[in-house]
């Protein structure tokens, strides 16, 4: 449940000092959530990668210039959606997260989704996956809606599976296209 006077500006200011996991001792900057906080469309990735840890901010990366290309693709500006992770700094050499460091990191996540109350939050890869639905397969279940406690989620692949696997391209641009013609057929400005 959103918090009066919560921010989606006191959760970054929060994030950028927060020392609640062990994440914080190895971070050059942590990396607070990014973009249009009234966004209909809200996308969750993993965590921060090296370019990220640098600039402080998601999906600036390899990963990023990816996801930038697929959103430009199918007619999405980024600067009109929300982009965030399951934990906001980076583990040492891009490993996953822990269990514990993502449920330290959750608060400011849930405060993330209830601020801005996307129509629907696109779960980037196997750890957003797993972290808000507790699934397990991303292939199997890529280009599926999930309704989950009054929240729509879109499932699809993280863009950095791209990197080492080319043809994971096609299914990342279809997954975007059927993202947007859902919105369309919500009538959600995107
Ligand atoms: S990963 Fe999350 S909980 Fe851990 S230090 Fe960074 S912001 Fe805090």
């Amino acid at each position: 449940m959103e918090m009066p006077n919560d921010s989606i500006e006191k959760i970054h200011a929060e994030v950028i000092n927060c020392k609640s996991c062990d994440l914080c001792k190895s971070r050059t900057n942590a990396v607070p959530g990014d973009g249009d906080s009234k966004a209909s469309i809200m996308f969750i990735g993993e965590a921060p990668g090296r370019n990220e840890d640098e600039k402080g901010r998601p999906f600036v990366g390899m990963a990023g210039k990816i996801l930038d290309e697929t959103l430009t693709k199918v007619g999405v500006i980024r600067s009109r959606v929300y982009i965030t992770n399951v934990v906001k700094c980076r583990p040492p050499g891009n490993r996953v997260p822990t269990e514990e460091e993502r449920r330290t990191c959750k608060n400011y996540l849930e405060r993330e989704i209830s601020i801005i109350s996307p129509k629907i939050i696109c779960i980037l890869g196997r750890t957003a996956y797993q972290s808000l639905l507790g699934g397990s397969s991303i292939l199997g279940n890529r280009g599926k809606f999930i309704q989950k406690d009054n929240r729509l989620y879109f499932l699809t692949v993280h863009p950095a599976a791209i990197i080492y696997n080319n043809k994971l391209r096609k299914v990342l641009e279809e997954d975007m296209e059927t993202l947007v013609k859902e919105c369309r057929r919500l009538q959600t400005s995107i």
